[in-house]
């Protein structure tokens, strides 16, 4: 039951073959037996899922659903609140912090009739490549325990990939939904700055930050985009424009679109196994009728630097908030409030995260500031004219969604080699763009491989629909991962 998409889960409940409330115990029967051995979960909320899944029982059988995600039990990245349900962030300075409202994205989903069953770990504050950054526990990739499931939303792909939610959401900052989609074998999309709603999403980098969908197949992530995308009051850099039907962009009309390859994005430091695997779905897509050209994006090796002034300038000023006052944890004891804030933040925040406090300030200090943060917006604005320049000619790119696949636990000590693994996401984010990594293949060891797709501006439904071409014209989905 639990190995069903959505798509096929609301099949089941529209001919009463299974209630929600079967597939919720389900899950959380599975999530018992192996969440333990990867860790997805923080928080498992095993009694509002069950009332929510009865309250979903009652509208199916009433044959009044509220739509494809009525009785589809998902999981959210513990960054986004949850009213009434603790909302850690990965962090000790928010451990016992419980949100007084929903996001408006966690809103939507309970509209939508979605069941939640618990908040997944992450990287601190978002911060990180590996999951491993968490203050409470690392998680484990499904398919091969001994590596990292990437990050930061680590935990919601991996609920996803060892079908401990039939869906999932993350954030998307410099490729934190991507990333860990393409190390565990999910989809993982991305959408366009402002496509969806941050009210009530602890923010990281206001500029960059995106929250996302992981899922089982591209079908399901264009369902899961469906039911939180669009405008917000309550975030003015939610836009208005209008939301397409994503399903109805999955008809395989694929035939006559322009996909760019980017070739800085094969350059090396590229693991040859992905180049190739990467290579091998172009062509199935040119086989589909996708017309292919090699376009340039020479500011590609200039994003990475960019982004980490950029991201920690904003993260310093963010987190300015958590300073023993109001928020989460306060450490007592001090002669005054300075005192008590710095205490509090010494305890609260972890390596990682105070790193990012100390470049951010130092980048935006005085005196520096120009140097540093503003050419640093320089380069972002060059590479988002790389982008414009390519998507004048093409009307996607396609590109390896990673340098390398999913490492070893302990494997990237150094921050720097931690970095350079969002060498080929963060470009996007600069750019405001919509990305999606589907699977593309295996390495020999067994570990899988993503497919990056990136799109104009509020063009996800190409995106889907090319994705979801290409997933429907391979067999990459029926190998599944081996728990113990
Ligand atoms: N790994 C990148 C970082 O550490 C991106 C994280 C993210 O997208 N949230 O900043």
């Amino acid at each position: 039951m639990t190995e069903r998409t959505i798509h096929a889960l609301g099949e089941a409940y529209r001919r009463g073959d299974t209630t929600p409330t079967a597939v919720t115990e389900a899950y959380l029967a599975r999530i018992e037996k192996f969440d333990g051995h990867v860790g997805a979960y923080l928080t498992v909320t095993r009694e509002p899922a069950l009332r929510a899944a009865a309250a979903a029982d009652a509208r199916h059988r009433a044959r009044a659903p509220l739509g494809p995600l009525d009785g589809v039990p998902i999981a959210l990245k513990d960054v986004l609140c949850t009213k009434g349900i603790r909302t850690t962030c990965g962090s000790k300075i928010l451990e016992s912090f419980v949100p007084p409202y929903d996001a408006t994205v966690v809103a939507r989903l309970a509209a939508a009739g979605a069941v939640v069953l618990g908040k997944t770990n992450m990287d601190e504050f978002a911060m990180g490549s590996s999951t491993e950054h968490s203050a409470f526990k690392p998680t484990r990739n499904p398919w091969d325990l001994a590596r990292v499931p990437g990050g930061s939303s680590g935990g919601s792909a991996v609920a996803v990939a060892a079908h401990l939610a039939a869906g999932a959401f993350g954030t998307d900052t410099g490729g934190s939904i991507r990333q860990p989609a393409a190390f565990c074998g999910t989809v993982g999309l991305k959408p366009t700055y402002g496509r969806v709603s941050r009210y009530g999403l602890v923010a990281f980098a206001s500029s960059l930050d995106q929250i996302g969908p992981f899922a089982k197949n591209v079908r399901d992530a264009a369902l899961l985009l469906q039911a939180i995308a669009g405008h917000d009051p309550h975030d003015a850099t939610s836009v208005a424009a209008p939301v397409p039907d994503y399903a109805a962009a999955l008809d395989g009309r694929v035939h006559g679109l322009r996909a760019g390859i980017p070739r800085e994005y094969f350059a090396e430091g590229v693991d040859p196994e992905i180049a190739r695997a990467v290579r091998a779905a172009i062509e199935t897509l040119r086989g589909l009728g996708v017309a292919t050209e090699e376009v340039s994006l020479p500011t590609t090796g200039y994003a990475l630097a960019a982004y980490y002034l950029i991201a920690p300038a904003e993260a310093s000023s963010n987190l300015a908030r958590y300073d023993g006052v109001k928020y989460g944890l306060r450490v007592p004891g001090g002669k005054d409030l300075i005192e008590m804030s710095s205490r509090t933040r010494a305890a609260g925040f972890g390596a990682e995260v105070k790193r990012r406090v100390m470049l951010g300030t130092y980048a935006l200090s005085a005196g520096y500031s120009e140097a540093y943060y503003g050419r640093a917006q320089k380069v972002r604005t060059l590479v988002r004219r790389d982008f414009e320049t390519a998507f004048a000619r093409v009307d996607l790119l396609l590109a390896p969604t990673t340098p390398n696949v999913a490492f070893k636990h302990g494997e990237k000590e150094d921050p720097l080699a931690m970095y350079l693994n969002d060498a080929l996401t963060i470009p996007v984010n600069l750019a405001g763009l919509p990305g999606l990594s589907v699977r593309c293949g295996f390495t020999a060891a067994g570990l899988p491989i993503g497919l990056q797709l990136i799109g104009k501006p509020f063009d996800e439904a190409t995106l889907l629909r090319v994705a979801d071409a290409y997933e429907r014209a391979t067999t990459w989905l029926a190998r599944e991962p081996a728990l113990p």
